[in-house]
């Protein structure tokens, strides 16, 4: 069990709040006030155990940033007030939580290596998790999973290939994807699977272009029968790797063996991706996920509900199942918060229980989504910049600190934090991005309290309050 919370109240777990507080006294005068503010404060300490003490962060940015810049400080201070000798963890909710915390007898990573936390895979990028068996079938997700089992039962022997699943996020994907590999790795072990994430692909391709070794790299996918590859979006402009793509993509297929690939969207609307490519990836099967209906969404809460071993009872269910409508993902961290609260606070699993804790989360429903233009067009009107100037390459200083300005408030509110994805946006590397943001940090690191209200203001209009 695991504990799952942004806002950790009083009862929930006291002697962690204490520690997080008294970690925090000690370091206080060791930030200024707005990191203290923005960075440090929003963090939790969420538990200490098996040589970990793992902290939540509200974002993926806030996360990156505390672990890069705060990461030593904050664990020496944690160190010293719980005497454990244990590495700092920092988590965003975008971790699967269940996982980070399961890796219970790994040695634990240096600080600064910015490394994820160790999944349960196995050499070809499988998790054990994702099956068949555990997923749950409605509507939204019927043609994708029917296509799944076919294709994970005849791997390149259907009409299905490529099959191209795509869907938002935390409907389903890479559960299905992984669902294939592990159906035929389990049943056949001399089938080669191999997993990847896009991402990780580009990252193996450049470090073996650096090494020179991209003839091993070619010669890996010469031999794989299933070849699962998830968040195709993120495939960057670069020529380069999609020219290597596109010649991974064809030795597989050109052997008859399966390719299955993930997106957000289908193929026609990938913007930045050559269509040579794109028209491959539509020459199989293209099928979607949506966000289930309710009936769908209760038998997935009942699902995980059996899997944790804790029974729920059914109007918990359905009321968690009514509020949460976004994606499976919350739909299970609503659920895991409320059973990890009934436990620690030793109060059986009501339906005033879920009200009273759901808040968070249908608040969240609330939110409006906030978008990368949203963003430009907010600091564009504060600095009276325009949209084309801030996305544009003029240097003089009056537009590049509203573009650094912008960079940032992006990284931090908007809902695609992906670096790749904001440079874009602004016709800029991502490299850019990151020293865009830097350049802010370091002024509010030396207490600019100028620009913190600024960014409070701009933040406020940006969230639409
Ligand atoms: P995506 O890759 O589309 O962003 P994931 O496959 O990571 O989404 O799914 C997010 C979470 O929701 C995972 O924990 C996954 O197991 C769960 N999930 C998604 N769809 C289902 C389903 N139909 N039945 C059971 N669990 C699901
Ligand atoms: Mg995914």
């Amino acid at each position: 069990m695991y504990i799952l919370t942004n806002e950790p109240e009083k009862e929930e777990s006291p002697l962690l709040e204490e520690y997080w507080r008294a970690a925090l006294r000690l370091t206080s005068g060791r930030f200024s006030a707005v990191i203290m503010e923005t960075v440090i404060s929003p963090m939790s300490l969420i538990s200490a155990r098996s040589g970990y003490f793992n902290v939540m962060a509200p974002s993926p940015f806030v996360k990156d940033t505390a672990e890069m810049r705060y990461g030593r400080i904050l664990q020496d201070a944690l160190q010293t007030v719980t005497r454990l000798p244990y590495s700092l963890r920092i988590l965003s909710p975008e971790d699967d939580l269940a996982e980070a915390e399961s890796g219970e007898n790994e040695a634990p990573p240096p600080i600064h290596a910015h490394k994820k936390p160790q999944d349960k895979k196995n050499e070809v990028g499988l998790n054990e998790k994702y099956v068949f068996d555990s997923f749950v079938r409605g509507k939204s997700n019927e043609l994708a999973y029917a296509a799944s089992v076919a294709v994970a039962d005849r791997p390149g022997e259907t009409m299905y290939n490529p099959l191209f699943i795509y869907g938002g996020v935390g409907l389903g994907k890479t559960h299905l994807m992984q669902s294939i590999g592990n159906y035929v790795a389990g049943r056949d072990s001399s089938k080669k699977v191999l997993y990847t994430t896009t991402e990780n692909f580009t990252n193996e391709f450049v470090s073996a272009l650096v090494k020179n070794t991209n003839q091993n790299f070619r010669n890996k996918f010469r031999e794989i029968d299933v070849f699962l590859i998830d968040d195709i979006q993120f495939l960057s402009d670069k020529e380069g790797i999609q020219e290597e793509l596109f010649h991974t993509f064809n030795t597989i297929y050109d052997n008859n063996r399966q390719i299955v690939i993930s997106s957000d969207q289908p193929p026609k609307d990938l913007r930045n991706i050559e269509d040579r490519l794109t028209s491959r990836f539509g020459k199989g099967l293209i099928v979607d996920i949506t966000m289930p209906d309710i009936e769908t969404r209760m038998a997935i809460l009942t699902k995980k509900a059996e899997l944790e071993g804790t029974p729920v009872p059914p109007e918990v269910i359905n009321y968690i199942a009514q509020n949460v409508h976004s994606n499976i993902r919350e739909l299970e961290g609503a659920l895991a918060k409320i059973i990890a609260l009934s436990l620690l606070m030793k109060k059986e699993i009501t339906l005033d229980l879920a009200r009273e804790n759901m808040g968070e989360f249908a608040r969240k429903e609330e939110r409006r989504e906030i978008t990368i233009d949203g963003v430009i067009e907010a600091v564009s009107k504060h600095y009276k910049v325009s949209v084309e100037e801030i996305k544009g390459k003029k240097r003089t200083q009056t537009i590049v600190y509203p573009r650094q300005v912008a960079m940032y408030l992006c990284r931090k509110l908007a809902d695609t934090q992906s670096l790749p994805l904001i440079g874009r946006a602004f016709g800029k590397d991502h490299s850019t991005v990151i020293h865009g943001c830097d350049k802010i940090l370091g002024e509010l690191e030396a207490g600019g309290g100028k620009l913190a209200a600024t960014l409070a203001e701009l933040e406020e209009r940006i969230r639409g309050r």
